[in-house]
């Protein structure tokens, strides 16, 4: 082969798109874990975001009569004409939002809601502002669009919350839009509607910027209301709202997520859609319209169990020393503040540098699998997810204090 031939082969087939892009960090610890429980070692995982409720009966009925009737053939890009007004009737009943069925695209969950809704608005180089802490995909779905992401720190005293004045002074006139989740994983904060109405009211000056707001944990919320950006007037058409099934009706592996949208938004992310995945399954769509009929008592009952043991890990961290733990007003996570710990030294001789290798000692010394909080952009915190049995938890964060005094 000619010398020019040789220099110029590729050392990767992969694209720079996706090399640029990483494995969300939750997935890798989980394989971790895996790995370690593979050898029978015992793990007990609190890396992943999973209620550990199996899906209500009344839902799983609806789907297999959806088999039974046949009901396998490909729907319509943006979902069934049934789900989308029952997705319209939830929010009417929900959250006092009127959405038209054109303006709702039904998607592979709710991740795939976000990432058409991003694809579809953001061009490259356009800026998009995170509030930080955030879920580990965004940031990932921004650089996939050829974005720029803006991170926005809230304050630990503020739960983590990014005000109307921090959001205001990051705005610049290439910000093309505002990503956040409420409640929030991983800091189980919750707007109120005050909150919400300040960063509308931010909004409404720079009609450039659009809002994604991810309200897929909105059913678990411990506080009461549930407050929607969408809401307020004077933004609601530059407003983004995505939800899904997979947290509050414990439906994560059937893939099922919505945006309500402008309809020429709605059209675009139907667009995008239509060209990556089609519509969702067939059956999954039918069992999604069984679920928001059925309302939401089959969710207040995992919420009382998500209540009671976010209490149960509050009541046994607040002795741990070095954690800092704001209390979660929804979702099923806690994220203490470790950096306490950075700079301690570990049985083994090693130095614990960061909550990286914080997450490492306590998976090999505890035997408990936990998120370090660089993957939501928060390097001294780490999430341990609260969705396991009681004596679970219980079981877990004993081993957790026990090791930490070792340090
Ligand atoms: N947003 C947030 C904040 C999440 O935590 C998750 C799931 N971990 C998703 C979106 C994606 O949910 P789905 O399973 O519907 O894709």
């Amino acid at each position: 082969m000619p010398e020019t031939a040789t220099a110029l082969a590729p050392t990767s087939p992969l694209s720079d798109r996706l090399l640029a892009m990483t494995e969300p960090a939750t997935i890798a610890m989980v394989k971790k874990a895996r790995e370690l429980m593979a050898k029978g070692i015992d793990v007990i995982n609190l890396s992943f975001g999973e209620p550990d409720f199996q899906t209500p009966q009344y839902i799983k009925d609806a789907a297999k009569q959806a088999l039974d009737d046949g009901y396998t053939f490909y729907t319509p890009v943006p979902g069934i004409p049934e789900l989308r007004q029952v997705i319209c009737e939830k929010f009417k009943r929900d959250n006092q939002l009127d959405f038209q069925p054109n303006q709702i695209v039904v998607s592979t969950g709710a991740k795939q809601a976000l990432a058409n809704a991003v694809l579809s608005l953001v061009n490259p180089g356009d800026e998009v502002i995170v509030f930080s802490p955030y879920w580990v995909s965004y940031e990932e779905m921004v650089k996939l669009a050829e974005g720029v992401t803006v991170t926005l720190r809230g304050t630990l005293a503020n739960e983590y919350k990014v005000t109307a004045a921090q959001l205001e002074a990051a705005i610049t006139p290439r910000t093309k839009l505002v990503m956040y989740s409420s409640p929030c994983n991983p800091t189980g904060a919750v707007f109120s509607r005050e909150e919400l109405g300040a960063i509308a009211e931010v909004l409404a000056r720079y009609p450039q910027v659009y809002a994604l707001a991810d309200e897929i944990y909105e059913y678990i919320n411990f506080v009461g209301e549930h407050a929607s950006l969408a809401h307020f007037a004077e933004v609601a058409d530059r407003v983004i709202t995505v939800n899904g099934f997979s947290k509050g009706y414990a439906m994560t592996g059937w893939r099922l997520g919505y945006l309500a949208a402008r309809p020429d938004i709605a059209a675009a992310c139907e667009k995008m859609q239509s060209q990556i995945t089609s519509g969702t399954c067939s059956i999954t769509q039918r069992a999604g319209v069984a679920a928001l009929r059925g309302g939401r008592a089959s969710a207040d009952e995992m919420v009382a169990a998500y209540r009671r043991r976010r209490d149960l890990v509050l009541g046994i961290v607040k002795d741990i020393p070095g954690f800092k733990t704001p209390t979660p007003s929804g979702a099923f996570y806690i994220f203490p503040e470790v950096s306490a710990y950075f700079g301690r030294t570990a049985p083994d001789g090693s130095t614990i540098n960061n909550a990286l290798d914080l997450a490492m000692f306590l998976l090999n010394d505890a035997r408990v699998s936990a998120v370090s909080g660089d993957a939501f952009g928060a390097p001294e915190c780490i999430r341990f997810s609260t969705a396991a049995a009681d004596e679970k938890l219980v079981e877990a964060f004993g081993r957790i204090k026990a090791s930490l005094a070792k340090l």
